[in-house]
């Protein structure tokens, strides 16, 4: 098992509004005691619904932090690669909203949490409208308002919307892509659903392969950690400077993952870590600490809810020791680092 950990830039290249080594090599301790600590924890089911996930190895946990200043700090497994899954959901929502504005995008998909699983067959009485874009139906929905003519053109515009935030190309891995095509069929279920209450346009296949597709993007700790940290730093990409988010829209994504994105463990993630968040059955987990920075973990076995029993775990004693919780009096702006100090 890959197991070397470290900082990459806190001793050298750090811009001079970053961190102090000397604060750097403490936020390195806190990765490596949390690592060293939750390594061996066994709780937990690999995802197997998807038949091709199932040939995660379960040892594997990687963690990752970015910086808004570009400085990242790894431990464990953090350049494994996993398909993001329901993790690509709040980029999707973003260039939802970037392309069609937030009035005619929450015509397709609502913001209220559902409280319920993330492939649940649950609608809004009402409108009909999916509860929101962090479980399936909805981020179905967002997939229909994102995909392009042809089909393939959506998914490397996502692709490579996605590579700019994370800092490098990414690519499909095209066996889980199959491997969720051919099993699929609660997702089409929904997708019929969606159809029928007029919330999807009757190219449904192609807004399938949009969603499948883009659950399917390899990522590791360090590009979701970059993603997170991108979102964090009003759009803009913190190694890079470019500009790849609609800072105005953010506030919108943040939001909704806050209240939603660990499905039926939101409140209590909320509660517990107090950060906007989202999960995926490949055993991610991306935190965004607005103006400060992104966190990126992975472990692939599961609890009943769908999150990363270590991931979950990883990233409660993070944001205990560094303040991160939204509404921590010790974490006043960026106040994290000095809190450290
Ligand atoms: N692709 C998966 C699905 O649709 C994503 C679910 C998840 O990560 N929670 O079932």
């Amino acid at each position: 098992m890959q197991s070397t950990a470290g900082s990459e830039s806190a001793n050298n290249g750090m811009p001079e509004n970053g961190v102090t080594p000397w604060l750097g090599s403490q936020i390195q301790k806190v990765l490596d005691s949390i690592y060293a600590k939750y390594k061996d924890v066994d709780d937990g089911v690999v995802a197997t619904y998807i038949p091709e996930l199932g040939k995660a190895d379960p040892k594997k946990f990687g963690i990752c932090l970015a910086t808004v200043e570009g400085e990242v700090f790894t431990a464990g497994d953090w350049d494994t690669e996993f398909t993001i899954q329901s993790m690509c959901k709040p980029f999707a929502f973003q260039l939802a909203l970037e392309r069609h504005g937030s009035e005619k995008t929450l015509k397709h998909v609502g913001v209220e949490p559902s409280g319920e699983a993330f492939n649940s067959i649950e609608f809004d009485q009402k409108t009909g409208r999916p509860f929101n874009p962090m479980v399936n139906a909805g981020a179905i929905a967002v997939s229909s308002l994102i995909k392009q003519k042809p089909v393939e053109a959506g998914v490397d515009a996502f692709l490579e919307t996605m590579g700019k935030a994370a800092g490098r190309k990414l690519r499909i891995d095209e066996s889980v892509l199959a491997s969720e095509t051919l099993t699929g069929n609660r997702n089409r279920a929904i997708a019929y659903m969606l159809l029928n209450s007029g919330i999807i346009d009757e190219e449904v296949h192609e807004s399938l392969h949009q969603y499948f597709a883009q659950c399917s993007m390899l990522v590791n700790c360090r590009d979701l950690a970059m993603m997170a940290a991108t979102m964090a730093n009003i759009g803009n990409q913190p190694e890079t400077g470019e500009r790849v988010f609609d800072f105005q829209l953010i506030k919108y994504v943040m939001a909704v993952m806050f209240s939603c994105g660990l499905y039926d463990y939101a409140g209590n993630w909320a509660f517990e870590v107090g950060v906007p968040a989202k999960s995926g059955v490949s055993g991610g987990i991306f935190a965004c600490v607005n103006r400060q920075l992104g966190v990126g973990v992975y472990s692939p076995k599961l609890d009943a809810q769908g999150n990363s029993v270590r991931g979950i775990l990883a990233c409660k004693e993070l944001a205990s020791h560094l303040g991160m919780h939204a509404f921590d009096f010790s974490n006043v702006g960026s106040s994290f680092m000095q809190w450290l100090l």
